[in-house]
């Protein structure tokens, strides 16, 4: 008796495509806020627990118990990396950097940073987190202050 293979080898990958569902119910003012220029982190109520980007429950003390508060002030890169060969997702953008960078309030963030040229992303840099309009939606980056 002979083995066949009941599928080609030569089909060896192909590409899938499709679309994932962001819940976006209990983060709702957090979106909204972006589409009006704001950034937010979330705040347990019960804890104080501070999270960026904004979560429904609180990852300390699991309580939904939630608020959102203003990320203002700026922040401090702590680290960064140049993407030069970008996802799928990403292959219609330039090259970019981006940094986590602890802020003023404590949080670290992870963002891009934008509108700086890629010897000035640097650790220590300052930087101020802001919200940005893309063609796929709103978002936040980083720009450097000063
Ligand atoms: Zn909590």
């Amino acid at each position: 008796m002979t083995l066949r293979p009941s599928v080609s080898l030569s089909l060896r990958s192909r590409p899938i495509s499709f679309t994932f569902e962001i819940p976006t119910a209990k983060l709702r003012q957090f979106w909204e806020g972006l589409e009006n220029g704001k950034v937010y982190a979330s705040r347990c109520r019960k804890c104080a627990n501070l999270t960026f980007p904004p979560t429904a429950d609180c990852s300390l003390c699991l309580s939904a118990e939630m608020e959102m508060v203003d990320v203002k002030g700026d922040g401090e890169i702590e680290t960064f990396t140049h993407i030069l060969i970008r996802p799928a997702s990403f292959q219609n953008h330039p090259p970019y950097a981006v940094a986590i960078a602890k802020m003023n309030s404590g949080i670290k963030v992870l963002a891009w940073v934008i509108d700086a040229k890629p010897s000035e992303v640097r650790v220590g840099a300052k930087v101020r987190l802001m919200a940005v309009k893309s063609p796929d939606g709103p978002s936040y980056a980083f720009t450097l202050v000063g």
